[in-house]
């Protein structure tokens, strides 16, 4: 038995090898690492990891299967509260939410619960353990907007209470940014995401591909004509924000999401594939999350010589901390305190520059961050082939637009209640990033959650009215 403050490393792929190839950088844990992982768990009585999970697993309750050797029931506990863990355990921010209170870390390093829950995943995946499905269907149709966390997990906690459910999806592939937007070297398609696609189809759950709501058809028309009785939006928030700077439209400027769907989606980094992407010998990626950095680390796989050019310090930066020492290991060069100014043009339209600013850090700003500010006279300019920009991302407007009565904010995004999903039109509940702006997997699938939980109390209180 090692080091109880300390948790059992990780075995990853070697730094130089990975930034040649685009295999899962993180190997796991085995059997016996998870055991000793899981023998460090304190089980506590007020579990506060419990309160740090967005979805609420019961943590402890797993890891006691885990150390007890039954792997089976450890994703039963876990089933109970999540339909993906697999895809949790390998990119929820466990260091700002679970793992952040286990006591375990006021003396020493916390448990490592996520890849604690990635071990127990895998092995279902592995061992085609099933998840369990309704016993009869309820008569009830509801229709689920988008293949992400969030459409899934409301797709799959209603096809266990026993609804009809069919989810409608724009693209050809199911799974929202797990699939076209998060790389693979961090997220499996085939090893993970369209497995545990397939545990939320075994539990009877329709999917309809290439259909966008508010072109294909409409959520009104949906309720109108196709007797669905209710809806949940789960359309996330896939609109890129540009920095509306000079030379912004030249060739060779991307979107992040368009950079990586191109490589994720439409393996442009497959010589079989004749999808394009940027020449790229010399990348720079705007902006310092973590679709900044997915970005870079596969421009690096892709040959190119990676700036990530981030206008505040490292303290500041919103990526995972795991994210951030991947990509220094890997040798992605981080200008931090740099903002761009304009991206220069040669006289055939395509990227060669970027003039850049050098940036200090002032008074705290609404956000309680330092607000960064120009230094003048600091210009200098980068010469590049590409420019990546994330800097963010807006929900489509295209629902909105076409749904009667369905109320948004200012930033475009619809407005719901956190409770029950419960929007401004009767029936039509909403949830993930298309609500909160761009979040993560685990607060997307909180909310498909809530929305299953709302349109369950709905429907089922209209069956007692009848
Ligand atoms: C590159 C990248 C890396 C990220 N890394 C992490 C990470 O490490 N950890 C983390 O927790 N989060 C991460 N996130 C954020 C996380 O992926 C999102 O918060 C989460 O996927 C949101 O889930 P969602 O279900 O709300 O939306 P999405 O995953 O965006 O899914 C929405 C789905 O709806 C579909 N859709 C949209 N409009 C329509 C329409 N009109 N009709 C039919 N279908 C429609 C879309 O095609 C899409 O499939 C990352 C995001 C990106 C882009």
């Amino acid at each position: 038995m090692g080091d109880m403050l300390k948790r059992v490393p990780v075995r990853e792929q070697d730094a130089k090898e990975r930034a040649t190839n685009f295999e899962e950088v993180c190997y796991g844990y085995n059997l016996e690492e998870a055991t000793e992982e899981a023998a460090r768990c304190l089980d506590c009585k007020n579990a506060r990891c419990i309160q740090g999970c967005p979805v609420s697993i019961n943590i402890p309750g797993f890891i006691t299967k885990v150390k007890e050797g039954d792997i089976e029931g450890a994703y039963e506990v876990i089933g109970q509260s999540s339909a993906l863990p697999a895809i949790c355990g390998r990119v929820c921010p466990q260091e700002s939410q679970c793992e952040c209170r286990c006591i375990r870390g006021i003396k020493g390093e916390p448990v490592s619960i996520g890849k604690l829950e990635r071990f127990v995943a895998d092995y279902a995946l592995e061992h085609d353990i099933k998840p369990k499905k309704a016993e009869a269907s309820n008569g009830h149709k509801v229709a689920v907007i988008g293949s992400g966390p969030a459409g899934l997990t409301c797709a799959g906690d209603l096809a266990k209470l026993g609804y009809e459910v069919t989810v409608f999806e724009a693209l050809h592939e199911l799974g929202g940014v797990l699939v076209y937007g998060i790389p693979e070297f961090r997220l499996p398609k085939e090893k993970v995401v369209k497995k545990e696609i397939e545990k939320v189809k075994e539990l009877g759950v329709k999917f309809e591909t290439n259909v966008v709501i508010g072109k294909s058809t409409t959520i009104d028309q949906l309720m109108e004509e196709e007797d669905f009785e209710a809806v949940f939006i789960g359309s996330g928030a896939g609109l890129p924000v540009f920095m509306g700077i000079p030379g912004e439209t030249a060739n060779g400027v991307f979107s992040a999401n368009e950079y990586l769907t191109r490589s994720n989606l439409m393996k442009a980094f497959d010589p079989e594939y004749d999808t394009p992407i940027a020449a790229g010998k010399k990348v720079a990626v705007i902006g310092g999350g973590n679709v900044a950095m997915d970005a870079a680390r596969t421009a690096l796989r892709l040959g190119a010589e990676v700036h990530i050019v981030y206008r505040r310090s490292e303290a500041e930066l919103p990526a995972r901390v795991e994210e951030v020492h991947h990509a220094k290991e890997e040798g992605i060069i981080f200008d931090l305190l740099t903002n761009p100014k304009e991206i220069l043009v040669d006289d055939n339209g395509w990227v060669k520059g970027m003039r850049v600013i050098r940036m200090e850090l002032g008074e705290p700003d609404a956000s309680g961050r330092r607000r960064p500010v120009e230094i003048e006279g600091s210009e200098f300019d980068m010469e590049l082939d590409t420019v990546i920009m994330s800097l963010g991302t807006s929900p489509n407007p295209l629902i909105a637009a076409t749904t009667k009565g369905l109320e948004t904010n200012r930033r475009k995004c619809i407005v719901a209640d956190e409770e029950t999903g419960e929007t401004s039109k009767a029936a039509v509940y909403a949830g993930g990033d298309a609500v909160t702006g761009a979040a993560t997997v685990i607060l997307a699938m909180g909310a498909g959650k809530a929305g299953a939980k709302g349109i369950h109390e709905y429907l089922s209180g209209e069956r007692e009215e009848a």
